[in-house]
């Protein structure tokens, strides 16, 4: 039986230190690539890679996904497990850092190793694939708390399991009473939308509400292969938002997110949900904005875009603490009666508080 198109293109594309020497790039590029990829993991559907303007030194999917040696370069600060998966982790790939939900780590293998990724430490290890028995462990951990009422697959990326494990996980997850959403946190409508087809969307269809959080960093992404794959989803009937990370140099640029947010919304159908400061993780620095000047990037955003397009910025701090929102802040200064606001554009604006 030929191999599905999604395969084809993983095929095609980059998947490991020897095929960078097929890219059209300097000899001295792909020596120190090939040297930074001895560290950390390099894949690159073929797909993605025809998005890349290779004219454009700058291009932000370049950046992304092509090795660099600034990623071996970095700081004692900088962490293995910057958000603490593994503090929180009383079973084999599961997460329980918050009551009511978990994260399932089903794979730990990517269509795409993105360079800023936070658990790029953990994306190392080509053995780290799907097991029925670390799932099955897992799903047991879920059954005995009922207090969990959702279930994240992360990974890795979900969407490198066979249609067949989704399945497994999705029919499993559907007889646990107190489970009430699957969450499936996916790279692969950017990098490889291929990978969404009929029968992927059979498998994970059912009673059981799904919701379906796309990573997409750039305008640059989006094509009309992304736009089609959104449509069948949202038709399915899945709650679709994306999650982008705020990267030096690819997308800490007002216009970018002015037409990134847009896109999402009025083009794809999905709701931005969280701008992501990049995280600690070692090997990632060169990525990292300052948290004020995204802050300023963020107040170009309120009031200049519908309520629609605004994400959440949110750091995730170390320690595995948990989550924080560090937008801007509009309060400036409050007593009993009355609170002083700045409005989006800045003006000094009182409320008064009439509460009877
Ligand atoms: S697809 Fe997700 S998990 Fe995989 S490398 Fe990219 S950001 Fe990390």
């Amino acid at each position: 039986m030929p191999h599905p198109q999604w395969q084809n293109e993983l095929q095609n594309g980059i998947q490991n230190i020897e095929d960078l020497a097929r890219l059209n790039i300097s000899k001295e590029e792909i020596s120190i690539m090939t040297n930074v990829a001895k560290t950390y993991k390099v894949r690159v559907p073929q797909y993605f890679l025809n998005l890349i303007e290779w004219e454009n030194p700058n291009d932000p999917i370049r950046k992304q996904v092509l090795p660099s040696e600034k990623e071996l370069v970095s700081n004692a600060f900088e962490l293995e497990d910057p958000i603490g998966d593994q503090k929180h982790s009383p079973v084999e790939r599961l997460t329980h850092r918050y009551q009511d939900r978990v994260l399932l780590f089903p794979t730990y293998q990517c269509s795409t190793y993105c360079r800023f990724c936070f658990r790029k430490n953990f994306l190392r290890d080509n053995s780290q694939v799907f097991s029925r028995k670390a799932m099955d462990e897992a799903l047991l951990y879920v059954k005995e708390h009922t207090e969990i009422q959702e279930v994240i697959l992360s990974g890795g990326d979900p969407l490198m399991l066979k249609n067949e494990e989704l399945e497994y996980i999705y029919q499993r997850l559907k007889k646990i009473e107190h489970i009430r959403m699957i969450r499936i946190h996916t790279r692969m409508l950017a990098t490889l939308p291929q990978r969404v087809t009929s029968d992927l969307i059979s498998a994970i269809t059912g009673k059981l509400m799904v919701c379906l959080v796309t990573h997409i960093n750039h305008p640059q992404e989006i094509t009309s292969e992304t736009a089609a794959v959104c449509q069948s989803l949202r038709q399915a009937g899945f709650m679709m938002l994306n999650q982008c990370v705020i990267l030096r140099g690819v997308n800490d640029q007002v216009d970018t997110l002015h037409t990134l947010m847009r896109e999402l919304v009025y083009r794809l159908g999905v709701k931005p949900y969280y701008l992501h400061h990049c995280d600690l993780a070692r090997g990632t620095g060169h990525f990292r904005t300052r948290i004020d000047e995204t802050q300023n990037l963020i107040k170009q955003l309120r009031g200049y875009l519908s309520g629609l397009c605004q994400p959440t910025y949110v750091l995730d701090i170390p320690g595995g603490y948990g989550k924080i929102p560090i937008g801007p802040d509009y309060v400036q200064d409050h007593n009993e009666q009355s609170w002083m606001f700045a409005s989006y554009k800045g003006e000094a604006c009182s409320y008064r508080e009439i509460v009877m």
